[in-house]
């Protein structure tokens, strides 16, 4: 029996329990917290999932900032909105949509950010800061994966974890957030020999290398707990397209311990994990116990 990991529900939790603390900021400190969204050029998938983090963000009862720039916005341009965002007493998170437009240089602009502000985690800083122990912002993805393996499995130490994908968004911050949990860590990429076999041996898998459905069913350890990070759109047959994710979700059952669904599982969990990181950022930049607020 795969129990199915319900991550639209828990990020229901996780905004609820935002929004509350949202409420104790306002009513005790007399702070409301802001987060800024820039994006820059009009990619359609980009502009749906910036609607949905500013939708999100005023139902949590916080401010949202939308710069919206136009496609051929230069560097010197967007350069000089990230210090007025950095030196705004009212935003305490800056988010900037990536991609970016290719005259653009993702890292400048990115490490232009203030570092407390930097509710994405991509700050240079921030990722030593994840690498080594430090207090800094992680990125929200893997944050929100670790919730939902802590939520489901508890203490995570000593297990065996493999991640299956190095980027620098995903993969790479998962592997720290794990490692910091003392599990042992496996990074598999698109080189990596005896890919199968080093999937399963782990306990938790987690898979991010948005490949349609390539970890099958005898990839996985039995009674394993398999986050599924992938996002891929992929034709249905009858002329119309359908959300998979990196895992073979149906010959998962009956394998996996527990699995997260694509779509409905760490996909509702990015947002969430943004407006925590905002108010993290709000309660951090003030002096204000997050723990005392709840
Ligand atoms: P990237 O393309 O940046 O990285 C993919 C990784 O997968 C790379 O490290 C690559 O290895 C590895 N890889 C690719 N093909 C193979 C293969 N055949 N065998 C082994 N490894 C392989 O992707 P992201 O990390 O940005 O995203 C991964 C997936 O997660 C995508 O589907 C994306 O849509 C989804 N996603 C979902 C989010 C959410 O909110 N749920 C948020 C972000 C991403 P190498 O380095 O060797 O090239």
């Amino acid at each position: 029996m795969t129990t199915r990991i319900d991550g639209k529900a828990f990020a229901a939790q996780v905004r609820a329990r935002v929004a509350g603390e949202v409420v104790a900021l306002q009513e005790r400190h007399g702070i409301t917290p802001g987060l800024a969204v820039v994006l820059v050029g009009e990619d359609p998938a980009s502009q749906v999932y910036v609607r949905n983090k500013e939708k999100q963000t005023v139902e949590a009862g916080m401010q949202s900032f939308e710069h919206k720039l136009s496609v051929d916005t230069t560097q010197d341009q967007l350069l000089a909105l990230m210090d007025d965002l950095n030196n705004d007493g009212a935003v305490n998170g800056i988010l900037v949509q990536l991609p970016l437009p290719s005259q653009i240089d993702s890292d400048a602009v990115i490490n232009a950010l203030q570092r407390e502000k930097d509710v994405d985690g991509f700050h240079i800083g921030n990722v030593g800061r994840l690498w080594t122990g430090g207090e800094g912002m992680v990125p929200c993805t893997p944050l929100g994966c670790l919730m939902l393996l802590q939520d489901h499995l508890g203490d995570l130490t000593g297990k065996r974890a493999l991640v299956l994908g190095r980027s620098n968004i995903v993969g790479k911050p998962m592997a720290a957030l794990l490692l910091a949990q003392h599990c042992t860590v496996t990074i598999a990429h698109s080189r990596t020999a005896d890919l199968a076999v080093r999937c399963s041996e782990a306990d938790i898998l987690v898979a991010a290398v948005g490949r349609p459905e390539m970890v099958k069913g005898d990839w996985i350890k039995p009674g394993a707990t398999v986050i599924d990070v992938g996002i891929n759109r992929v034709e249905s047959g009858d002329g119309k397209t359908r959300l998979v994710g990196d895992v073979n979700f149906e010959a998962a059952q009956g394998v996996a311990g527990a699995i997260t669904p694509v779509p409905g599982g760490v996909g509702p969990m990015t947002i969430a994990c943004l407006l925590h990181n905002t108010v993290e950022a709000a309660c951090r930049q003030n002096g204000v116990d997050r723990a005392s607020l709840s």
